[in-house]
């Protein structure tokens, strides 16, 4: 009976058992696998992780704070979770953790279209941007930084740069917003309410023709969602990108395709 969860802290309000659930459920897979939340704090996470094998665990998700963690224990990881450097998910196999990172995948799927060549703007610079920047770039997108502390976007752009990647945008401390193609909010601001016209380089009726994705969520739209689609853009909610992230890891798990439908209804619900 191979268990799975999602590992934080806090990790009580996390959408993840409920929509992975449903999507074991509508895989007809409800009766032998399941899903569960479990509060860990950062000085019991390492052992807590190695004790999951032995119980029957056969992955997990890793949320906030210990995604970089997660990274740091794996036996192996993915291309995408080492260049960003952080692990959202984890496979128990042969004795070994293999970590991987699918935010990153979960932010293209969650786009309607190829971002290749787009010019994108990444407001953020903590773990989510990482995902998004590394993302972005390997799909060939040219994108530009924004962060209220400099020195973390600099730091953030020549990680995500070098022999691979060639450089692809800048970091930049003034905005033009209609320039931009695509603008992906990774900051935690609206998480508590705060107007993102307030603490962000955007103007509320700055918005045209171009796709905004909010990764933070909540119940309904955010502020800064209904000012973009209210002027026409195309907006993607931080849901869809869970939605995304979760069905990528899923199908690391079980080798399934994923019923998104299902996922998108139970993570909305
Ligand atoms: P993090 O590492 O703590 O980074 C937080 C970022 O927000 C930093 O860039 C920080 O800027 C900025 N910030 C915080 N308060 C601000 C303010 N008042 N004004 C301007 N900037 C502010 O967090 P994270 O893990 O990247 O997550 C960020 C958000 O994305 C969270 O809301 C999280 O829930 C969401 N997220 C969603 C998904 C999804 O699947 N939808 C996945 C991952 C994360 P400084 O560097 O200046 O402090």
């Amino acid at each position: 009976m191979p268990r799975l969860a999602v590992l934080g802290h806090p990790v009580a309000h996390s959408r993840s058992p409920a929509m992975q659930n449903a999507a074991l459920a509508a895989l007809g897979m409800g009766e032998e696998w399941s899903y569960e939340a479990i509060d860990v704090a950062p000085e019991e996470f390492e052992a807590r992780v190695r004790a999951m094998p032995a119980e029957g665990f056969a992955g997990a998700n890793v949320t906030v704070p210990h995604k970089t963690a997660a990274f740091a224990l794996a036996d192996a990881t993915s291309e995408g979770a080492a260049r960003i450097g952080a692990a959202n998910t984890l496979v128990f196999a042969e004795g070994q953790i293999q970590a991987h990172n699918t935010d990153a995948g979960g932010l293209i799927a969650a786009l309607r279209s190829s971002p290749k060549g787009v010019h994108a703007l990444v407001l953020g610079a903590g773990g989510a941007a990482r995902a998004a920047v590394w993302a972005l770039r390997t799909e060939g997108a040219i994108v530009d930084i924004w962060n209220r502390t400099s020195a973390r976007a600099e730091a953030v752009h020549l990680e995500m740069s070098g022999i691979e990647l060639e450089v692809q945008g800048a970091v930049v401390a003034e905005i033009d917003q209609s320039a931009y193609g695509l603008i992906v909010n990774t900051t935690a601001v609206g998480l508590h309410g705060e107007d993102p016209f307030a603490h962000l380089p955007l103007r509320r009726d700055g918005f045209g023709e171009q796709i905004l994705v909010d990764m933070v969520y909540s119940d309904g739209p955010s502020t800064l969602s209904q000012a973009a689609a209210a002027a026409g853009a195309e907006v993607v909610d931080g849901l869809e990108v869970l939605v995304q992230q979760g069905a990528l890891s899923l199908r690391i798990w079980t080798d399934r395709e994923p019923p998104l439908d299902v996922m998108r209804a139970a993570a909305r619900g």
